[in-house]
């Protein structure tokens, strides 16, 4: 096509979102070359900048296309353009970038193994054929290789292996899918893997593939290293090794994780409607949580759902092509609840009498990045764990110009940096009750802060109201310029406000959840407030208070949660059909007697346990929140409720007359799910009232009670699009870090 050079027009191209560190500037170059539109591409401060120059229609299409052809790990956040004058230009070329970078645009989550990638990895011809470091600038790992910024070769785990002549060639060339692309690699020059078995010799490359396929396929566990840290793998079809698994990781009920084939094999275990199947083939690759088809034995004890994901490294797929299991289990390599292991050492020694082997990749993981778990809903897709993919990513935008540092919780712990006003969430910690998940905090926070060149000490730090919290007493460890303490449900409250930049929204807010230090230095977690981010928030109204015996024993067994509960509704005689209350009950009653280790709270997920040991709950817990989810599980398949209430006393919701209820149609022989499905509508009937009372337009509900599905179906069904819930961060406790900033930032 000739250009005609009197027509010749030239714009000024300014793209916003996620578009550094993920292919496209090539992208933009190679369309260039199609359309023959000259001019330069380069990344600046807020993203990428474009000078165009072509006749008109061209630079029309050449937007238009800009749109619609961007490579899939971008995301355009805004394309805006104007004339400019023409400067001449001879060619299309990818100029130097120019500008400090802004905050935003430093580093991407991980990415998975792209299709161009997936069809050389397949293709016999290719130099990286069954190669399964394969990757470019649409692919690959990011976050979890970084060691700092800039991102660039030398600064990231990938600096041990430099590049051979074809592939600095495509590392150079702007033409090529693999421009800069940082740890591009081949099978001569990038890392190797080995399987490796105790007292036998490891197995290297192709050979390695082939022993891990038919371990698997013998009902072995496997540890796989992967993006962010090692997986455990078994074929989940396999009852034995599925048990193995459970008895070796000290893992008792917890659901593990799927890793299917491909999306036609994850319908045959779940309900894969139009939604959850967009999110499995996000890019984030999340573990999908939907209704399961079938029961596997032991992957999912008691529960109607199964989280599913689809493969996303190289590896994964050599796996599934080599004839692995097609469903496999893939569970964080750990044991029981500490962080995932992802240092090669500290995988042989945690895994040693876990794993029959372990297939080790060379290439080192800068830091453990655990999957990433979301649901779909009918308030669209919600995020249970926010990691792998989504991590770390801008969530929010707060009107503050100083860095803050929020701490979040002690449970499913998360950290949040605001720079430039920019809220970024680190990937899920775990819960900082163990050793290891507080030297993983701590790394966080070292490693987040070096990369934002931020120096702990200089930044104000905001951290939980509770004085015994480790996260609080880590605030004080990093000191900081100021410390700000904000209370939880508030900060639950504040974080489905801060996504959306509502600072000035006036809400009836309601934080429901397991437990967190109130304003009085009891445990709330059934509070009711009124107010803004920026006003800040009135605790209106909560769940009446109980006395509960044991402390955290309180949290692991039902029943001394339901003696709390229960104290002026059946002081005995639960010992009886149908409750059948063990031993503890008692034991709780008489330390509510003797009032030792006694707390006081206005918990709903306690209360939600009282009411799971009425139904039939009455053994220990061994994961948070496990007798809630059974609970609404056996209330998913009741086909009709028992009409429950909770009676509004001032600024309280009172349970007694509603327990009493339970207990009396238990004696009747009511079924439990019927019984445990009017509790949920009872619940959502309260929030209701309580809406009507105060008659706030926006409602909004946070807190790991509303990761329940059913609950948050009977209140969309009763409050509609009135109601905001949390869609980037988690309603559990892994969000309250972004609620922290956006108080922090109005105070
Ligand atoms: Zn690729
Ligand atoms: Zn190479
Ligand atoms: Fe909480």
């Amino acid at each position: 096509m000739a250009v005609n050079s009197e027509r010749a027009g030239a714009v000024r191209i300014a793209i916003t979102g996620v578009v550094q560190g993920v292919g496209f500037r090539p992208f933009v170059y190679r369309l260039a070359q199609r359309l023959e539109v000259r001019g330069w591409v380069l990344n600046d401060a807020r993203g990428v900048a474009i000078h165009a120059e072509a006749d008109l229609p061209t630079l029309d299409y050449f937007i238009d296309m800009l749109r619609r052809e961007a490579p899939a790990a971008a995301s355009i956040a805004a394309l805006t353009y104007e004339p400019e004058a023409t400067h001449g230009c001879r060619r299309f070329e990818i100029r130097e970038s120019h500008g400090a970078q802004s905050p935003t645009t430093r580093i991407s989550p991980d990415l998975p193994v792209c299709e161009s990638c997936l069809r050389e990895l397949r293709e016999r011809t290719d130099r990286r054929y069954r190669y399964p470091y394969i990757n470019c600038t649409n692919c690959g790992p990011r976050y979890s290789i970084v060691l700092a910024l800039p991102y660039d070769r030398p600064n990231t785990t990938m600096r041990g292996w430099p590049l051979c002549a074809p592939c600095a060639r495509e590392y150079a060339d702007p033409s090529d899918r693999r421009f800069h692309a940082q740890p591009v690699a081949c099978p001569d020059c990038g890392p190797k893997f080995t399987l490796e078995r105790s007292h036998e010799p490891a197995i290297a490359g192709d050979d390695a593939l082939a022993e891990a396929v038919r371990l698997l396929r013998g009902g072995a566990i496997v540890a796989i290293k992967g993006i962010g840290g090692y997986h455990l793998a078994c074929d989940a079809r396999n009852a034995t090794a599925v048990a193995a698994l459970r008895a070796r990781k000290f893992r008792k009920e917890r659901p593990f994780a799927i890793m299917v084939r491909d999306a036609a094999k994850a319908r045959e275990l779940v309900v894969l409607d139009a939604e959850s199947a967009k999110l499995l083939h996000g890019i984030a690759r999340p573990i999908v949580l939907a209704k399961a088809l079938v029961t596997l034995a032991g992957v999912a004890p008691d529960n109607a759902e199964l989280g599913v994901m689809l493969p996303y490294t190289p590896m994964h797929h050599l796996l599934f092509d080599g004839g692995a299991p097609t469903a496999l289990v893939m569970t964080s390599a750990n044991r029981s609840s500490e962080p995932i292991a992802f240092r090669d050492e500290d995988a042989r020694t945690m895994l040693d009498g876990i794993a029959d082997a372990l297939l080790v990749g060379e290439r080192p993981i800068a830091r453990r990045v655990d999957d990433s778990v979301v649901r779909a809903g009918p308030y669209g897709p919600t995020v249970l764990r926010r990691s792998r993919g989504l991590a770390p990513h801008v969530v929010a935008t707060l009107p503050v110009s100083r860095p803050l540092l929020a701490l979040g919780g002690d449970l499913k712990n998360a950290i949040a940096l605001c720079i430039e006003g920019q809220v970024i969430v680190s990937q899920h910690i775990g819960d900082l009750e163990h050793v290891p998940a507080v030297e993983a905090f701590r790394e966080t926070v070292a490693g987040l802060c070096a990369m934002y060149d931020l120096d702990p000490s200089d930044v104000e730090i905001v951290h939980d109201a509770h004085p015994q919290y480790r996260s609080t007493r880590e605030a004080d460890r990093l000191g900081g310029s100021k410390r700000r303490a904000v209370q939880h449900h508030r900060a639950h409250v504040a974080s489905v406000l801060a996504e959306r930049g509502a600072f000035d929204e006036r809400v009836l807010g309601f934080g429901f959840d397991g437990t967190g230090y109130g304003d009085d230095g009891t445990i709330w977690g059934g509070e009711v407030f009124a107010g803004s981010i920026r006003a800040g928030f009135e605790r209106v109204a909560h769940l009446r208070p109980v006395p509960l015996p044991g402390g955290d024993a309180a949290a692991r067994f039902p029943v001394q949660a339901a003696a709390g509960f229960l104290a002026d509704i059946a002081p005995n005689g639960m010992h009886d059909a149908p409750f059948d209350f063990p031993e503890r009950y008692t034991l709780g009653q008489r330390m509510l007697e003797r009032n030792v280790r006694s707390f006081t709270t206005s918990s709903i997920g306690r209360l939600f346990d009282a009411v799971a040991a009425l139904c039939g709950f009455t053994r220990e817990v061994t994961f948070e929140g496990q007798a809630a989810m059974w609970l609404e599980q056996i209330a998913r398949g009741a086909t009709e409720a028992r009409g429950y209430r909770f009676v509004l006393d001032g600024d309280q919701f009172d349970p007694r007359e509603l327990l009493a209820a339970v207990v009396t149609d238990r004696r009747a022989g009511y079924e439990p799910g019927t019984i445990a499905l009017g509790f949920h509508l009872a619940l959502a009937d309260t929030i209701a009232a309580l809406d009507k009372r105060f008659g706030i337009e926006r409602v909004v509900v946070s807190g790991g009670v509303f990761q329940n599905a059913l609950l948050l179906e009977a209140l969309a069904a009763r409050l509609g699009p009135r109601l905001w819930i949390n869609r980037l961060v988690p309603a559990n406790d892994g969000g309250i870090c972004l609620g922290q900033l956006a108080l922090a930032a109005h105070v």
